[in-house]
């Protein structure tokens, strides 16, 4: 039997997934759990409301799937009110990926760039202390419980792997996308999630999905989350495709 569900079939997605906590407005967020609840690696998307992006491709990249994943756990989006908003931060205006109990969380304000081709930069706030929004709180608990050997943190646009603890996962992304394989300096993201998964050896991997749409983005990167939900960890030691761009 393939692996992969027609296309026809691809229009819902499929099991109950749990919740794990609720937002600022009370949105349920949900956590799809693989198959006996043994988890090696958490994939999550939609930290930032302006990234809806990420959580089209990993739902696709889901529902994808004939049956659950055999070793990923997947939350689709882990910032729903900053989705139904379009804003970056949650619905208090707090950059989420910002927030986390990381040894380097500051109060400071956190600024970002408007778009690429100028200095123009938006303030939001980190939170007025670590975890002090629901959905940040619900995703460290999330973690703490779980304890994954990886996750995998998918954003959108800057089209790079982030990968600062070297993995064979990340240079299996970076050799499947073609985006090259970076290590974000600390100092610029304090109290960010990969911060403080860092700081409790967790190994976190972001990718970063390049700035194109998502039909554009599908040839390339739908094959490699589904790819990755399909056999977690074990898909490093795949041969790399020699052609990059599938239609799955
Ligand atoms: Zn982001």
């Amino acid at each position: 039997m393939p692996m992969t569900r027609s296309i026809s079939q691809r229009g819902t997605l499929t099991g109950k997934p749990l919740i794990y906590g609720y937002s600022v407005y009370g949105t349920p967020l949900q956590i799809w759990m693989p198959e006996h609840n043994n988890v090696d690696v958490l994939v999550f998307a939609g930290i930032h409301g302006e990234e809806p992006d990420s959580t089209v491709l990993l739902s696709r990249a889901l529902r994808s799937l004939r049956q659950p994943s055999s070793s990923c756990a997947v939350i689709l989006c882990a910032n729903p009110d900053g989705v139904q908003l379009g804003t970056r931060g949650n619905a208090n205006g707090v950059d989420l990926n910002r927030n986390f109990p990381s040894t380097n969380w500051t109060a400071a304000p956190v600024t970002h760039s408007w778009n690429f081709d100028s200095n123009s930069r938006v303030t939001l706030s980190p939170g007025p202390r670590p975890c002090s929004e629901p959905e940040s709180l619900a995703l460290q608990q999330a973690v703490e419980r779980l304890r994954p050997e990886y996750v995998v943190s998918v954003h959108s646009p800057l089209g790079l792997i982030d990968d600062p603890e070297n993995t064979d996962l990340g240079a299996w992304f970076s050799a499947r996308s073609g985006l090259p394989r970076t290590v974000l300096a600390n100092e610029t993201t304090p109290g960010s999630f990969g911060s403080w998964t860092g700081d409790i050896g967790v190994k976190t991997i972001t990718y970063e999905l390049p700035n194109q749409s998502v039909w554009d983005m599908l040839p390339v990167h739908l094959p490699i989350l589904h790819d990755l939900l399909e056999k977690g960890p074990a898909v490093v030691s795949e041969e790399i495709p020699q052609i990059r761009a599938q239609h799955l």
